[in-house]
This record gives C-alpha cells, structure tokens and sequence, in this order.
C-alpha cells in the first residue's frame, strides 16, 4: 500500500474480501505494554479482529482478570519477545522506566498511542522521544485519536480514522494494515515530524467553531439587551410597570430571530466582499485579507448557528401560549370586548399574522434543508452543482424569505411613533440593515453588465492583461456566480 492509497478511505465501499494485503495481518502476534484502559480495548478489539495479543505488564497476575482469556497477560519482557508490533500504551512519563526492555526490543516496530494533556506540551512530540529512546527500534505514531471507548465498540461508532506516521515506510503499512484489519481507516500522515501535529488533534476543542460561537454570543448579547431596554426597562421607567416576567421567554424569543436572521446574512455578506474585491482589482488572483479568507472558511458553521437559533426561535414561540402571562392577557382582552362590545377582528392583522407565520415557516423548513446537506456524509453524495445549488441559491431564498418573515412581523411599526422607545427603533429595522444589503447587492451583481465581468474574472480574465475568452451564455454553465469559484 502506497503512502497515496493510505490516505484515502480504505474501507468505504471496497470489499476486504479477497485482498491479499489484508489477510497476512490477522493471525499476526501483537504485543501490548500495559495493562489500563486503553491496553484493555485494544486487546479486546485485537483479539475480536483475529489477532493473538500479548500483553506485557509490571504485574501480570493482578492484570490477567481484566483481559479477554484469548489474550496472554505476562511479564513485559515475555510480551516484547513474543511480538514485532508492540502497542506501548502507557503515559510519557513512563516511557523510560520500560528502558530495561531496550535489548529485547530491539529491531521491533513500537506504536507510540500516547496523547497529552496541553497542545504542544513537550518540545519534541511523545513519538519522537520514544524513538530516541529505543534508537534500535522502529517508531510509529498512531490510534492516539481513537479513545478507548471507540476501540471497544469496534469503529461502528466514534471515529473511525487512525492517523498515523512513521519516517520507515513498511512500518508504516504494518500499521496501516493492522488498523484496517481491526475496522478502521489509516490516514497517512507523512514522517515522524508529523507526530506532534497527530498528538495535538484530540486536544483541540472545536477549533472551527470558536468564532462563529463568540460571533453569535456577541450578537446575542447586544440584541438582548437593546430588547430588554425596550421590553422591560422602557415600561418600569416610563410606566412603573414591572415587566421581568417577560425575561425568560419574550425577550430571549424576540433576541433570537435577530440573532438567526444577522447570522444568515453574515454567510452570504464575505461572498459579496469578495466578489467586490474581484471587481475592484480586476483579477481573482490577488488574495483576499485574512480576515475575509477567515470568514469564508467559516460559513459553514456561522449558517448551522443561525439554524439552531431559527429552530429555538420556533420552539420557544410554539410555547408562547402556555404561559401564565398569556393566558391572563387572553382572558383581560376577553373581557375588555365583553364590556366595551367592541370587535377584534382586524382584517389587515390577521393577514398580517398568516403570511408572517407561514413565510417563517418555509424560512425554517429552507434552512434545515441548508443544515443537513452540510453534513459531510450528505454533501459527499452531492456532486458540486447540486451542493452549490442548495448551499448557494436555496441558501439565499432562505435569506429573502426570512427578510420577507421580518418584514410581515414588522409591517407598518417602524411608522408608528409609539414604538420607538427612549427613541429606539424597534428591534426588526436593525436587523434588516445587514442582510437587505447583502440581498442589493447580490441583485447589482445579477445585471448582466456586472455579471459578465464578475464570470470572466472568475473564469481567469484580468483586467489590464489581453486573453482570448468564449464565455459561456449568461444562462449557462456558470450563471449562478459563485458556482465558476470558491466564493
Ligand atoms: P492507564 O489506564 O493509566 O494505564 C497506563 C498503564 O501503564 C498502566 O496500567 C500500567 O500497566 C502501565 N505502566 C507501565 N509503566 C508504568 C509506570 N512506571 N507507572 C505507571 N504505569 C505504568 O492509562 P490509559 O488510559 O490506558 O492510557 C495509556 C496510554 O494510551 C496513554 O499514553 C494515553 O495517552 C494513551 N491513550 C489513551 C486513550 C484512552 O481513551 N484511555 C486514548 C488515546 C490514547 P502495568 O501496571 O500493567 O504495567
């Protein structure tokens, strides 16, 4: 197996059956030093996957109970002489008292699994210090990103990539195949240096993910409050009416919409940025600042945080009408018309109320469409276009509907006086501001004047530079702008 086949999957669809890299692997004696954990998954998962283990610990006795009975539990040095691929699966700290071993180990392949507990806590990576440890032996790292949980389950769920690299190639294949055998798939990492890139990967905390996060809770925060002014503040001030109550529910159900509705434009906006800016320089070879480059990247999770604050938004205004509050609200309007005979039925309200609820409705519907093709197992069924389709042009439907739903709450209250509290607009006119612009210019970017040039571009043209173009027809090929690049 080359290094190139190793990095793509190696199960997926391909039948095992019959492969002859395969086969040799099970049956194979693999040694295991240690005895905790993840020593107990892996011989577990070996044994089940037709391996003889052995496994090497400082108090064989003791350990042996914790084992399938399939596998030998003996000294470390018996353990190292019976196998040529030894899991060492202890911490760090401890490599050095298994320096003893150094004689019987030697020429031995060593499966550095160990991981740490801050990114880069040492100078060299756990990988290399064993190999320096044991210079006669051959080093590999791998199985650290497997937990011990996944190993016992055996790869059905978690995950189920084994990274590995080695500087010695057909250790390297060893391990690959050993992995493969037990149901996982070796990703290729390259030499040893890569080690402390592998050792780092169970450390990090949804990396991808920590500035949309702190972009929603920044965004959350500031409409929270411009709400709470005007919902609870305003009416105690003005009113000394006491409208806490309405924290829990009213004000978080109004905060996310906002948040939601924000967020979906804030996909699309970079899309526009840099469109601009190929306009501007004439070229699509000039790079983009890192701060739009960091956005782009960054979409994906930005647009499945505004689906799941348009989602809470749905439920928490299903709920409105269990509340206490609600409820003698209803009963105070029944009343009223009772006394007073007067008639509620405003037509224009109701109206008002049925396109508002379906449009958001559809809005919702439109962005879990745009939350599940996301998904890498769904997008991986997807040829480019129909994805681009989706995340794309259904992405910014989703967007002028939701502008549509904010627009039927809104209706006519941004001309109402009363609504602007301490001279605030009400919540709905700032939020339009973001996505009603990116929606102008996605527009502008549709006159075919505008088009033409911005396809020609994406196509390779520069401005200033003579090349000899046949673009395809405006309804063509690439008439959906961003589908001709990476935008
Ligand atoms: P553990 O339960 O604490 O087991 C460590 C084992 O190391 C002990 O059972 C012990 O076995 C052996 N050992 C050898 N020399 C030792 C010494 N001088 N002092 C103490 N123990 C010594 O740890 P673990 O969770 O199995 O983790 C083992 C390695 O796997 C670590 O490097 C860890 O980073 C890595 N790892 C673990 C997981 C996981 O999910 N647990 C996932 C990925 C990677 P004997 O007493 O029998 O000698």
């Amino acid at each position: 197996m080359s290094g190139g086949d190793m990095a793509k999957p190696l199960l997926g669809h391909r039948s095992m059956e019959g492969d002859p890299s395969i086969t040799p692997a099970a049956g194979r004696t693999v040694g295991v030093l240690g005895s905790g954990d993840f020593a107990r998954s892996l011989a577990i998962r070996l044994v089940c996957s037709g391996f003889k283990v052995v496994v090497g610990s400082r108090n064989p006795k003791r350990k042996a109970g914790f084992f399938p009975s399939a596998a030998e539990v003996t000294f470390q040095a018996d353990a190292v002489k019976k196998a040529d691929v030894i899991f060492v699966a202890v911490f760090r700290e401890h490599y050095s008292t298994l320096c003893d071993l150094a004689d019987v180990l030697m020429g031995k392949i060593l499966v550095d699994v160990s991981n740490n507990t801050e990114i880069n806590h040492h100078k060299e990576s756990n990988a290399e210090y064993l190999a320096s440890l044991f210079p006669a032996c051959t080093v590999v790292k791998g199985f650290n990103v497997v937990s011990a949980w996944t190993l016992q389950s055996g790869a059905r769920d978690g995950n189920k990539q084994v990274l590995i690299c080695s500087d010695n190639q057909e250790a390297k294949r060893i391990v690959a195949e050993i992995a493969q055998v037990m149901g996982f798939t070796p990703v290729d990492m390259g030499c040893m240096s890569s080690a402390r890139e592998i050792e780092n990967i169970p450390l990090r905390l949804l990396p991808a993910w920590k500035i949309p996060i702190f972009l929603a809770l920044g965004l959350f925060l500031c409409f929270f409050t411009y709400n709470l002014i005007r919902q609870v503040i305003h009416p105690f001030i003005r009113e000394k009416k006491n409208k806490l109550y309405k924290i829990p529910i009213e004000v978080v159900n109004t905060t996310l919409p906002c948040v939601s509705y924000v967020m979906l434009s804030l996909v699309y906006l970079p899309g526009v940025l840099a469109a601009c800016l190929q306009l501007y320089y004439g070229t699509k070879y000039r790079r983009f600042p890192d701060w739009l480059d960091q956005w782009l990247q960054h979409r994906k999770q930005i647009g499945l945080l505004s689906f799941f604050c348009a989602a809470l938004h749905a439920v928490y205004s299903l709920c409105l009408p269990m509340r206490r509050s609600h409820r003698y609200q209803l009963i105070e309007t029944a009343v009223k018309q009772a006394v007073e005979k007067m008639n509620i039925w405003v037509e224009e309200e109701v109206w008002r109320m049925e396109i508002y609820i379906s449009v958001g409705i559809i809005a919702l519907g439109l962005l879990s469409l745009l939350a599940i093709t996301s998904l890498p197992s769904i997008a991986n069924s997807l040829n480019w276009r129909e994805f681009s389709f989706i995340q794309s042009t259904l992405g910014f439907i989703a967007l002028v509907i939701s502008t549509l739903h904010t627009l039927t709450y809104g209706w006519s209250r941004a001309f109402d006086e009363n609504q602007y509290k301490f001279y605030l607009p009400p919540t709905y006119t700032l939020t339009l501001l973001v996505p009603c612009t990116v929606i102008l210019a996605k527009i502008i970017f549709n006159l075919p004047c505008i088009q033409q040039r911005l396809l020609r571009i994406r196509r390779g043209w520069e401005k200033g530079r003579y090349v000899k173009f046949v673009l395809p027809s405006a309804t063509g090929e690439f008439s959906s702008g961003e589908t001709s690049s990476n935008v």
